[in-house]
């Protein structure tokens, strides 16, 4: 029988949306998107709630890029709304809460320090490392100067330990030194989450901008399918629906899955994420505030703030709990564990998909690394620039 489809894309996340839409349209390649889930957009999914409140179903998402190319690229599928992120972290303050900026920057110093202490401490971080630089918490924590040491330990200890300990499960110290980096010490009064060039929120929402990307005449999505169920790999041959497949075939899920854990799981946290609404405008201060030293959710998020929602008189918040990936039915393994080990392991699994021809390996998941959405749109185009030079 004649081969229908030129392509296979399993999932129809950032990564499958962007290569399918791609090879349909730069390629004219007839594409097959096969997503387990009943809708497309991946973890960046967004949905109304029964109150009309638009949320973020698998954790709050807020697009931002220094790539002109990909934000000039998902452009032709949305409007953006501008919104610049802000965090605060929030904490116990003898009887009541105090909340300051996150990442830690000098409006965060002020607030914590009495204005002398804070002001010498300002300036001392600006004679060590200059205005408007980062410093990651580890880097700090090297500070041979006792006052900026002790700053860094009260860092470390009021944002950093035991929002990690939550969220991974281990100390800064134990996981990859590039997670912590992404949130570093800002010698700045910028209170912004992101510095990127580009940042915002789909006008519409991210599940809009998944329609419209994969709406072309050569793309057919295949929801509620899982890629077990029509793709079988034997030796360097893919089958599917039992017959030969030769063309391109780009995998945006877990690798080991992929391969029925053969070499057992790789690790990834899970989140639990519980949804609660109230009948006021706004529940709190900021877009997201994190919860670094007590609760044992990580953060909350209030969506309105991300969305501009015009919605008197009620609102959404999401706690996030995170725990250990097991496998079981229904859990989503959001974060790759990524230390030694568990790279080798993986390496293991991409030898595997390298074996078999036209197989590529793609996303977040895929690829087992902690990608931001541009950073997977990015490697989307890259991947199909070269198969289709
Ligand atoms: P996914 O979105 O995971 O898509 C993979 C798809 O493949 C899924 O739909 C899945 O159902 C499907 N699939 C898997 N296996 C199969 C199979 N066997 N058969 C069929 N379908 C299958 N990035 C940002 O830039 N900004 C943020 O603010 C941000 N916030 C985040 C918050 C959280 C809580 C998390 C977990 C991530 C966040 N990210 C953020 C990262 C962002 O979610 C990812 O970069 C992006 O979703 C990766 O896209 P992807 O296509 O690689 O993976
Ligand atoms: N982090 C922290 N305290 C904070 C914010 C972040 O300890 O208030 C650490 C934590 O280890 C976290 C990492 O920095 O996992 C990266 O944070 P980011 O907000 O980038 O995580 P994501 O939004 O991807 O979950």
């Amino acid at each position: 029988m004649e081969q229908r489809y030129d392509c296979l894309i399993v999932g129809a996340g950032m990564a499958g949306a962007v290569a399918a839409r791609e090879l349909a349209e730069q390629g004219g390649q007839k594409v097959l998107v096969l997503e387990r889930r009943n809708h497309v957009g991946g973890n960046m999914y967004d949905r109304f709630d029964e109150r009309g409140v638009l949320i973020h179903q698998y954790g709050p998402h807020i697009f931002h890029t220094n790539s002109k190319r990909v934000f000039d690229y998902l452009s032709r599928f949305t409007r953006w709304r501008l919104y610049e992120h802000q965090v605060v972290a929030n904490i116990p303050d003898g009887e009541g809460r105090l909340e300051y900026p996150v990442p830690f920057n000098l409006v965060s110093l002020r607030t914590a320090f009495p204005p002398e202490q804070a002001e010498k401490l300002e300036e001392k971080l600006v004679a060590a490392y200059g205005r408007e630089k980062k410093v990651t918490i580890l880097q700090l924590r090297q500070a041979p100067d006792p006052e900026l040491a002790a700053l860094a330990d009260y860092v470390y200890d009021h944002v950093f330990v035991r929002y990690t300990m939550k969220q991974w499960g281990q100390t800064p110290e134990e996981i990859d030194p590039a997670t912590t980096a992404r949130v570093p010490v800002f010698l700045s009064e910028d209170c912004r989450y992101f510095q990127d060039e580009y940042q915002g929120m789909p006008l519409e929402g991210y599940t809009p901008l998944f329609l419209s990307l994969l709406d072309h005449p050569n793309i057919t999505v295949e929801l509620n399918t899982d890629a077990g169920q029509r793709l079988r790999l034997e030796g360097e041959q893919v089958l599917l629906d039992g017959e030969a497949f030769s063309g391109t075939v780009i995998y945006t899920g877990a690798a080991d899955e992929l391969f029925a854990c053969r070499y057992g799981r790789l690790p990834y946290r899970t989140l639990d994420f519980a949804f609660e609404s109230y009948p006021v405008d706004f529940w709190q201060s900021h877009g997201t505030v994190n919860y670094t030293v007590d609760r044992d959710y990580t953060r909350i998020t209030e969506f309105k703030y991300l969305t501009g929602q015009d919605l008197p008189g009620t609102t959404t918040i999401m706690k996030e709990y995170s725990r250990a990936y097991t496998g079981a039915a229904g859990e989503v393994p959001y974060y790759a564990v990524i230390n030694g080990e568990s790279n080798a392991l993986y390496a293991r699994y991409k030898a595997l998909a390298d074996r078999i021809p036209n197989f590529h390996l793609l996303g977040r998941l895929a690829e087992y690394k902690y990608y931001n959405m541009d950073a997977i749109a990015a490697r989307a185009l890259e991947l199909c620039d070269s198969l289709l030079k």
